[in-house]
């Protein structure tokens, strides 16, 4: 199958059923989306409609019931655990909305870690991490442990964290959905402009219609299936 460049993130005939013993709970069926260098897309969905679910399989954290997931240009389900770890680490970024910093490191430490983990050196992984947080407003704040941080200045963190390998995709889920309106609208801004800046894709899982309206895209889930939604309706 040919794979067009300009995605970076394709999903096609995507299905999910959790199955526990006899319990089966059907998520979505047959859906498919498709994500273009640089494009940032919302997905919009009341709770349970199962976001989280789509963005997990997304981002190869979980295993489709059903159809193919592609990675930049790879297909998830033909690469081996490792290889599928390292995509990940190379072309995705996670924001959650808890921030899942590791609370023994500072926040440089944090976000020099998926550097390190991509085999650069620890003057490369320093460099980038500190320009990153930098401009997210954090230069100041370097030698802090995240329990030292406030919940606006974690969530920037995050962010840098996220983007510190200029990964060809960041994927959101809420990742202001614990902050106040006032710093969500902050933290978010930010990320928005990072990723533009960079060029990264960003798909975002939000309750928040003000948020969504920011981006290019909207969908919403709903009953298994993913719509389009004009600018006028979201
Ligand atoms: P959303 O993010 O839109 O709130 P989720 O993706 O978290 O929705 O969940 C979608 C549906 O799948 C829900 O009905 C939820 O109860 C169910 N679900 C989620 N995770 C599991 C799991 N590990 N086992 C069984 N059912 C699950």
């Amino acid at each position: 199958m040919n794979e067009p460049m300009q995605d970076v993130i394709r999903a096609e005939g995507l299905g999910k059923t959790y199955a526990e013993g006899k319990l089966h709970t059907p998520v979505f069926d047959g859906l498919d989306i498709a994500v273009q260098a640089g494009e940032t897309v919302a997905i919009l969905g009341a709770s349970g409609a199962g976001k989280s679910t789509l963005l997990h399989l997304l981002g190869g954290l979980d295993v489709p019931s059903a159809g193919e997931v592609y990675v930049a240009g790879q297909k998830m389900s033909a690469l081996s655990d490792a290889a599928r770890g390292r995509l990940r680490n190379r072309a995705l970024g996670f924001v959650y909305q808890f921030h899942h910093l590791l609370p023994e490191f500072t926040a440089l430490e944090n976000v020099m870690m998926p550097v390190l983990l991509a085999g650069e050196s620890t003057g490369e992984a320093q460099r980038r991490a500190q320009a990153l947080l930098e401009s997210v407003g954090l230069g100041h704040r370097l030698a802090h442990k995240p329990g030292e941080l406030s919940g606006g200045e974690r969530q920037r963190a995050a962010v840098a964290r996220a983007l510190v390998n200029n990964p060809a995709c960041v994927l959101g889920d809420e990742p202001t959905g614990n902050l106040d309106e006032k710093t969500a609208g902050n933290v978010f801004a930010q990320m928005l402009e990072l990723n533009r800046a960079q060029g990264t894709s960003l798909v975002l899982v939000t309750h928040d219609r003000r948020l969504a309206r920011r981006l290019d895209r909207v969908l919403e889930l709903r009953e298994g299936r993913l719509h389009a939604l004009a600018a006028a309706d979201v």
